[in-house]
Parts: structure tokens; sequence; C-alpha cells
């Protein structure tokens, strides 16, 4: 019988698992009670929770779990009914949807869901829904809910927007200590920063080894490996879980060894990822000889402005010059920066029906970027967990016309 085509394991995934329970463990497990919890954006003020001795909890995270196991599409329509849109977040649908409904992937791994949180902090550096979002378990749970209101479509991260993100970071720690019931030890937020920067740097150098040709690991391994770099930044165990995965990738470089067997054709995928269609969607690119080599959306969890010499400063300019807080002119330079160092031969725009946030492709991006770089472009409708907005047959056959482009 022929052997299924499907993405390559990793050893390091393993090890990926036992820390990852762990954390989960920290979170719900049996010795966690007492644990203060704090919720945080994806690209929120982490470090600063760390220190200050919090077990962060990321509802992104949770959410991308419910898109993955498909379980969002059950839990949307109980958001929807308190008054939560369709058309905004598909991350919070999902998310308060399945806490409305007292169901969700923790369920099956034994948990009895999601932490409930001491304080919720965000960074509206990604979009406005998190604030919303987060605002809705501060009033069901009556805990504190505070963050930072970072400018958007920044052109240049110049001194005044970094004066003032600093200053509303420093402004946290009065409320965030008064929820910890400690005080803030510098020396410990420093050393949480330059884990934090330690992990960054790891990361990104895995994420440069699909520079390679054939590149070792795609987009879609990213979204998985990513899970550390994400839920883990500014502690040990993300930096372990790099320093394990990296050797790795570079014996898959020197033994030859890509994410696709026979590459042909390497393509940038620009946007969120389909969280319930990724199995599917490595598949299809496996069975074109196509390596989906880089992505935005795994590269914006590379912080290389943490300093820990100066961590107010450096928290402020690592999560204002992230991709999605930036004007079209600065992504579009990102991309050809990225073209060149991966060596795409065109780019795959995913517009996420709810999340115009991370979507490029409505304001003439993809044109404009073609007449530029010469590389062709395709978008695909969908979304990130909702699966109604996305129709399988319709991106399969136009993924398939797009590799055939390529080949001419
Ligand atoms: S950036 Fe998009 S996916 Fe992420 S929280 Fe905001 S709206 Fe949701």
């Amino acid at each position: 019988m022929a052997e299924a085509v499907g993405p390559k394991k990793f050893a390091a995934t393993a090890v990926m698992k036992e820390i990852m329970d762990r954390y989960f463990n920290r979170l719900m497990g049996p010795g966690a009670e007492g644990n203060n919890i704090a919720y945080c954006t994806s690209v929120g003020p982490a470090e600063l929770l760390i220190a200050l001795g919090f077990e962060v909890y990321y509802p992104e995270n949770y959410g991308a779990m419910l898109g993955s196991s498909r379980m969002a599409t059950d839990m949307i329509p109980l958001a929807n009914a308190r008054g939560y849109s369709p058309d905004i977040c598909s991350y919070l649908t999902s998310d308060i949807g399945s806490y409305l409904k007292g169901e969700g992937p923790f369920r099956k791994m034994g948990f009895a869901g999601p932490p409930k949180a001491d304080v919720l902090v965000y960074n509206t550096n990604q979009c406005r829904d998190v604030k919303d979002w987060f605002e809705f378990y501060g009033r069901e749970w009556e805990v504190p809910c505070v963050g930072i209101h970072t400018p958007r479509a920044v052109g240049d991260v110049d001194g005044a927007i970094i004066d003032t993100v600093s200053r509303q970071t420093e402004a946290l720690v009065k409320p965030l200590e008064a929820a910890a019931g400690r005080r803030l030890d510098m020396d410990r937020f420093k050393e949480v920063i330059a884990l934090s920067r330690a992990c960054t740097e790891l990361w990104k150098a895995v994420l440069l080894t699909a520079a390679n040709h054939p590149a070792p690991l795609s987009f879609f391994d990213g979204t998985i490996h990513m899970g550390p770099a994400v839920v883990l930044r500014g502690t040990q165990d993300a930096v372990d879980y790099y320093n394990v995965l990296l050797p790795e990738l570079r014996k898959r470089i020197a033994d030859g060894v890509g994410a696709v067997d026979g590459e042909k054709y390497r393509i940038y995928w620009e946007g969120m990822p389909i969280w319930g269609k990724l199995k599917n969607l490595a598949v299809q690119f496996i069975e074109l000889k196509t390596a989906v080599v880089a992505s935005t959306y795994c590269n914006s969890w590379i912080f290389e402005d943490l300093d820990p010499d100066n961590p107010f400063d450096g928290m402020a300019r690592a999560y204002t010059n992230i991709f999605i807080c930036r004007d079209d002119r600065w992504k579009e330079e990102y991309i050809r920066r990225m073209f060149r160092t991966f060596n795409v031969d065109g780019i795959l725009y995913h517009n996420a029906k709810t999340c115009p946030n991370n979507s490029n492709s409505s304001y003439s991006m993809p044109q404009r970027l073609q007449e530029k770089t010469g590389k062709p472009f395709v978008i695909i409708d969908g979304d990130l967990n909702d699966l109604r907005c996305y129709s399988e047959e319709q991106s399969r056959t136009n993924i398939e016309a797009f590799v055939e482009q390529l080949s001419q």
C-alpha cells in the first residue's frame, strides 16, 4: 500500500509536547491552585507579567486550538447570540463561545477549561478586538483589565511613539503589582527580557533555515513549532526547546532533507493560518512539490529590539515594530526583503474574513508588489477559525492554477 503523503515528523516534537504539558499544568493542573494568572495578548507585555510572578495565559493560543480542532465553528454562534458579530475576530467569538458553552479542547486534555484570570492585560498594537475581548472577561469575573494603546499603521517608529508606549507600559506596573501582591524586581525583569531575547534569536534562526534549498521546514511546520515562542517566551523552557529543534533542522540541511520532497517551487504565505485546514493545505502543497518557505505570521514572534539594559523602551520598540502595526509602505519593503532572503517564486495572500488587521490584499498591495518584484500572487478567501468563510474546493483550484502559473 502506498504511504500517505503528509508533513515529515520532527523528533523535537516530543520535547515540545513535554514543555507545553508542563505549561498547561501550571495554568490548569492540580498544582495550579493559588497561582496568579494573567491573560495577555499574543504581542502584549508578557515579560513584565512573568517578572511579577504571573503564570501567563494567551487566549489567542486557545483560539488557534479551537480552530485546529475545528470546534470553533460550533462555538462562534453562542458569542454571536451575545452580540459579538460574526464579522469580528473569530478567535474572539470562538473563545467567548467556548466559555459560554463550557466546552473546548482543554476538556479533552483532562482540564476543566481555561484558567480564570486574576488580571487581563492587552496591547492594541495588533487590533482593537483584543481589548473588547479581554473586557468581556473583566466584566464577567470583575477583575482588572488594563492595557497599552499603541498607534497603528505606523510609518517610522520614532522617539515620540516609543515614549508614549514605554510610559504606558511603565504605568501598568502599579496596578499589576497590586494584582500580583508583590513589587517588581528589576533584576528579575531584566533576566526575563534576556530570556525572551534569547528565544527570539533562536526562533529567527529556526525560521531562517528555510532559506536553504530544499527548505527543511515549511510554514505549516512553523505554525506548530512556534508554540513555545508564543506562550513561553521569557522562560528557559522556550530557549531549551529551540536549542533542540535548531540542530535537528541543521542536520536536515546537511543531509539535504527538505520539508517537501523534490521541492520545485517556493512561496511566501501572507496573512493568518487557516487553522482547521492546515493539514489539508500542507498535503496539497507537498503534492504540488511546492514549499511554503516563509510567512509573515511565523516571523511575527521575532522581537529583536528587546533590551535587558533598557527594559521599558526596548519592549515599546519591540512591540511597536511588529508587521501588523506598520503602514503599507513598510510592509511592502519587509515582504520584498523576505522574497530575497527566502528566494520565493510567488506569494499567497490569505484574506481572512474576520481579521482585516492581518489581511493585506484589500488595498492593492498584491498588485503593487507584483509590479515591483515581478512575483505572481494568488488571493485565497478564508478565515483563521470560521470555516464557513472558506471554500476548500475553490481554494484548491486556485492554488493548483497558481502553481501551474509558477511552472510557466
Ligand atoms: S489580529 Fe486578527 S486574529 Fe488576532 S486578535 Fe486581532 S482580529 Fe483577532
